[in-house]
């Protein structure tokens, strides 16, 4: 059972965002492929999970100007391209993890 606490959230450089998970584990994610994954409703169709947002049209410099915990369960960020909706739950930032242990376990993306 993976663990969707984290033990802390930090920003690396201005590039990425290292969670480090209760269990230990490392997650790093980098802003624009969270950008890309804003699972807010204009960026993901609710109903059947369709991207609507095109990756291209996100460049590869966006970073998050600030990142907020919701709720005790998710991360919301301001991105520098002005987009802020997307409410990032921590089960989906442990499962966007591309680590080699995590590469191991792919197709676990469905809700
Ligand atoms: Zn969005
Ligand atoms: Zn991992």
């Amino acid at each position: 059972m993976l663990n969707f606490t984290p033990r802390s959230i930090e920003k690396v450089e201005d590039t990425d965002l290292r969670i480090t998970w209760e269990d230990g584990h490392e997650t790093v994610l980098d802003f624009a492929t969270l950008r890309r994954q804003c699972p807010c409703a204009a960026c993901k169709d609710e109903w059947t999970g369709e991207a609507i947002l095109d990756p291209k049209a996100v460049p590869d410099a966006v970073a998050a100007t600030r990142a907020d915990v919701v709720g005790n369960y998710a991360l919301a960020f301001a991105f520098s391209d002005g987009h802020g909706t997307g409410i990032y739950p921590f089960e989906l930032l442990r499962k966007m993890c591309r680590c080699v242990e995590c590469a191991y376990h792919p197709g676990s993306e469905t809700n």
